[in-house]
């Protein structure tokens, strides 16, 4: 499918989607998600289109030991380091080209090479009793022969944090099977908070957490389309995306994909034939395949947060420029420890790719400390680039009229002429950059911009310390010290 065959055959779906309290039947076309359908789409235009990125078509087409076809990497099953290689080249380089998520792509993959090593190593134990991969095998050929989106359903509601499932108040607060039929099973619960939910064909569901023998019934993985029986989507209400249906268009900075939408999933005593039951029971099973789809999301979400570097990297450049102080060394000093950062991520999460280790289905697991090391160095490195990137573009960030304002009869004129940075650069592309960089800096808070810049921005407050430091006789207490009575 190309981004157009993708977004028709959505239409072509009765998904049941509440966006803020309603039903929305053409939920792709509502702007509360448009931009996040957008973003899965490219990665449909991407595979089918070589001249709109080269390097991202390369990347992201890949050969499937299944169909024996050219697939869509994001459904491929990771069988050699060179496969994480490239899952890695492919998660910075989408992240560069949308700026966000691109549908929870990488959660399905995740989920979609754990299970694939958990059923082959829970079938090889059960000495053939069960036939989890071949059902998983058959799936997967499926998803990849029809080009499907699939999304990975992990988190439960979990209600109290410090309970198993079982002793839970509610029951259902884990997503469990509460009926065993000779065709199937009917499971109750919700998944809550899961990236592209509505936008993806198919809902892949596994356990949120390692589970004990009490907790049988909710040792559970399967697949269901994303419009079956019982199903249903809440969109999320973040914040930060209310913009899209408030704002004009020019003001709201990556107005195409720049939307992070995650929605919440009913499972509402849905049926599920047993050839999309994939882990039925085996709560033994359920802390490999826990630990192994955090590894792989891991892997995926710090390689794509060097694309995110990248891009704060791209528009402080841009900041700089139109505001004219790109040569100065503070300056470039903050872009340099930017790609510092990125490169140092990469450079953990090719190290995982580098040291991973097969498992008897041929999957291969990134070595876990090392990608364990590169997300919690991606959690600062995210927030230092938000902080730098607000530090290089200034308070305009936040405080940018609207494209409104700049109509309003003299008083837009006015104003443009107040917002013009250096000589040459279109006020308009300056305010339009502006709310890129407050974007991706994540930032929109105006008191935390403010604390960043205002007061003078941090460059002048270490002036200060230049200027008032008593350097000469701190030195005095060195060389006094080093026995140095002259100095020279
Ligand atoms: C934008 C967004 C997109 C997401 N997309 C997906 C997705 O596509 N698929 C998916 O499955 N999930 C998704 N998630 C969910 C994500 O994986 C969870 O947010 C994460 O696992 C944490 O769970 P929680 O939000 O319930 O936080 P909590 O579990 O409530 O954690 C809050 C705090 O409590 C602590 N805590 C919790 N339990 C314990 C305990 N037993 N003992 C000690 N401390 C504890 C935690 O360490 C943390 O500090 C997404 C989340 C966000 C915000």
């Amino acid at each position: 499918m190309d981004g157009r065959g993708y977004v028709e055959s959505l239409g072509r779906m009765k998904t049941i989607v509440y966006i803020d309290g309603e039903t929305v039947v053409d939920y792709w076309d509502h702007p509360a998600l448009r931009p996040a359908v957008n973003a899965l789409a490219a990665t449909y235009d991407l595979a089918a289109r070589p001249d709109l990125d080269k390097e991202i078509h390369d990347l992201i087409l890949s050969d499937s030991h299944l169909t024996g076809g050219k697939i869509n990497r994001f459904l491929h099953i990771v069988l050699s380091r060179e496969d994480l290689l490239a899952r890695m080249r492919l998660q910075r380089a989408m992240m560069r080209y949308t700026g966000g998520c691109f549908g929870g792509r990488c959660v399905a993959g995740a989920v979609i090479n754990a299970l694939w090593s958990v059923t082959y190593e829970v079938d090889r134990a059960s000495g053939g009793r069960t036939e989890y991969h071949r059902r998983f095998a058959d799936y997967m050929k499926m998803c990849q022969e029809r080009d499907l989106a699939v999304s990975g359903n992990i988190t439960d509601a979990k209600g109290d944090r410090s309970r198993p499932p079982h002793a839970q108040a509610d029951p259902d607060l884990f997503l469990r099977v509460v009926e065993r039929r000779r065709d199937g099973i009917v499971v109750n619960g919700a998944k809550l908070q899961q990236s592209g939910a509505p936008m993806a064909h198919e809902r892949l569901v596994v356990p949120t957490t390692a589970l004990g023998p009490r907790d049988e019934d909710y040792a559970v993985a399967f697949a269901v389309p994303g419009d079956a029986e019982g199903v249903i989507h809440v969109n999320d209400s973040a914040c930060s995306n209310a913009k899209f249906t408030a704002m004009e268009p020019q003001d709201i900075g990556n107005v195409t994909y720049g939307m992070h939408q995650s929605a919440h999933v009913i499972f509402d005593h849905v049926f599920v034939p047993w050839d999309r039951v994939f882990l039925c029971g085996e709560w033994q099973a359920t802390r490999d395949l826990v630990h192994r789809f955090s590894d792989f999301q891991r892997f995926a979400s710090s390689a794509c947060r060097c694309g995110y570097i990248d891009l704060c990297m791209g528009t402080a450049a841009a900041m700089a420029d139109y505001n004219g102080v790109a040569g100065k060394s503070h300056i470039q000093d903050k872009l340099i420890d930017m790609s510092i950062d990125a490169e140092t991520l990469q450079g953990l999460v090719a190290g995982s790719a580098a040291l991973a280790s097969p498992t008897p289905s041929g999957v291969y697991l990134p070595d876990s400390l090392t990608v364990n090391a590169a997300k919690l160095f991606m959690n600062e490195a995210i927030l230092k680039a938000g902080q730098r990137l607000a530090d290089v573009g200034g308070g305009i960030l936040v405080t940018r009229p609207s494209s409104r304002d700049l109509k309003i009869p003299k008083v837009g004129e006015l104003l443009a002429k107040y917002h013009q940075g250096r000589e040459g650069v279109d006020v308009e592309d300056r305010l339009k950059m502006a709310r890129l960089a407050e974007t991706l800096s994540g930032l929109s808070a105006p008191t935390t911009i403010l604390s960043v810049i205002a007061a003078g921005p941090p460059a002048t407050q270490r002036l200060n310390f230049r200027l008032l430091t008593d350097f000469a006789g701190k030195r005095r207490a060195a060389e006094r010290l080093a026995g140095i009575t002259k100095t020279p």
